[in-house]
């Protein structure tokens, strides 16, 4: 056993103690068994929630309608959830009923996928009704049970699957395969928070190719937010080497692909605006770099990350490599003289003593005109030479005016 279980273990002891059974069970021991990061350690129990909170002096209820009390042990939060299981889901994404049960294979056979629907207790002992050990060892995912009705019950798990796809390199079992195929009209009944939630888990993962060819192959893409656009971008994007890709240079060369407004675009994926804005300003100077190469002027409205985000998407659509492409943009936006207006020596202040104008709107013109001028190293970013510099220039305007 290794952590983070070994810090969770008390609680698992302390559970059985009172006489319920608890497990480590979902991702974190599919991530175990991958060798990958541990990300929460989620438990389940037989215990009911009200039976937890009895158990435990500080809990939090965050979904005990759901079966999910929230322990709060050495500074550490873990979800205890009651074993449950789910009766009909007549909308496709909520199931209408769920009972609390004492069965841990009850538990897991409502889970989603085999990989997903494996217990261990606190010795490590793994309980794998599906046999989802060897899945993983196969690199397989496979719903537990059958995948229509899988799929019928909740159509957001579709999603969940083309996601893993990308992040664990996995491939789709065929059954499995063909359930995405017919069902994928029913991702139309899950809200589009959840469906980005699941595409920007795609966009992060490694095996970004495989899992955009399912979505085209399946139609899932047609039941996605933008439909038409969104097929055209992922369709374009495959031919380029995408997987080492981020999210966010994901996103760029899919709206790269767009004809439509950008804004638009992302809003139907309902991206909070501060992204939007980030990448609707890395399109434009996306744009701009086709166009030529960085020059300080260019570099010098962005920061670091968007600038390297763009070279990033710029080379992989030149299909050039982009392993330099960090030391480069660091080496030229390094380079760079000011990297804020902040650190340009004058302020409107000195300008309106040095030139003895009234404050206006001549102040801003003026701050840009010297920023430029620094930049361009034309003038050195002293007060002494930028008022000699500015001072020069009034006066060669006044001899022409
Ligand atoms: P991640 O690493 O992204 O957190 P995860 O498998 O832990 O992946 P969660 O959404 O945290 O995913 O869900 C925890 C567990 O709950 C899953 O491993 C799975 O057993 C179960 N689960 C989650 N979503 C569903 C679903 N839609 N249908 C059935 N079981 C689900
Ligand atoms: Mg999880």
């Amino acid at each position: 056993m290794k952590e983070p279980f070994l810090q969770a273990i008390p609680i698992l002891k302390r559970i059985e103690k009172y006489g319920f059974e608890a497990y480590f069970v979902g991702g974190s021991i599919r991530d175990l068994l991958l060798k990958r990061t541990i990300s929460d350690v989620d438990i389940a129990t037989s215990a009911t929630p009200e039976e937890i909170k009895n158990i435990f002096n500080r809990t939090v209820d965050i979904g005990i309608e759901h079966g999910t009390v929230l322990v709060l042990y050495q500074d550490k939060k873990y979800e205890v959830t009651t074993f449950r299981s789910e009766s009909q889901y007549k909308d496709h994404r909520h199931p209408d009923k769920v009972s609390f049960i004492r069965s841990l294979k009850m538990d897991l056979e409502r889970r989603d996928f085999t990989m997903n629907a494996i217990a261990m207790d606190q010795f490590g002992n793994l309980k794998d009704p599906f046999d989802g050990k060897q899945d993983i060892e196969k690199k397989i995912i496979r719903t537990v049970g059958a995948a229509e009705s899988r799929f019928r019950e909740d159509a957001l798990r579709m999603m969940r699957a083309v996601r893993f796809v990308s992040q664990l390199e996995f491939s789709i079992d065929q059954n499995t395969r063909n359930a995405l195929t017919q069902h994928a009209h029913l991702l139309n009944f899950i809200a589009v928070e959840r469906i980005t939630n699941e595409f920007v888990k795609l966009l992060s993962g490694t095996a970004k190719t495989s899992a955009i060819s399912i979505l085209l192959d399946t139609n899932l893409v047609e039941f996605m937010p933008n439909p038409i656009d969104t097929k055209i971008s992922l369709t374009k994007c495959s031919d380029f080497q995408i997987d080492i890709l981020t999210e966010n240079q994901m996103w760029l060369i899919i709206l790269y692909f767009q004809s439509g407004e950008p804004v638009d675009y992302l809003k139907k994926w309902r991206l909070p605006n501060h992204k939007i804005k980030y990448l609707t300003t890395c399109l434009r100077f996306l744009k701009g770099r086709e166009l030529k190469e960085w020059s300080e002027l260019t570099l010098y409205p962005l920061n670091l990350e968007m600038a390297i985000d763009i070279e990033t998407v710029y080379r992989t659509l030149q299909k050039q490599s982009i392993t330099k492409v960090y030391d480069d943009i660091t080496n030229k936006y390094n380079s760079l003289v000011i990297k804020s207006r902040e650190e340009l020596q004058v302020t409107g202040k000195d300008l309106i003593y040095w030139l003895n104008r009234p404050a206006g709107p001549w102040i801003k013109n003026a701050l840009k005109d010297i920023e430029e001028a620094v930049l361009l190293k034309k003038i050195e970013n002293s007060k002494d030479a930028i008022k000699g510099w500015i001072l020069n220039q009034c006066n060669h305007r006044q001899e022409r005016n």
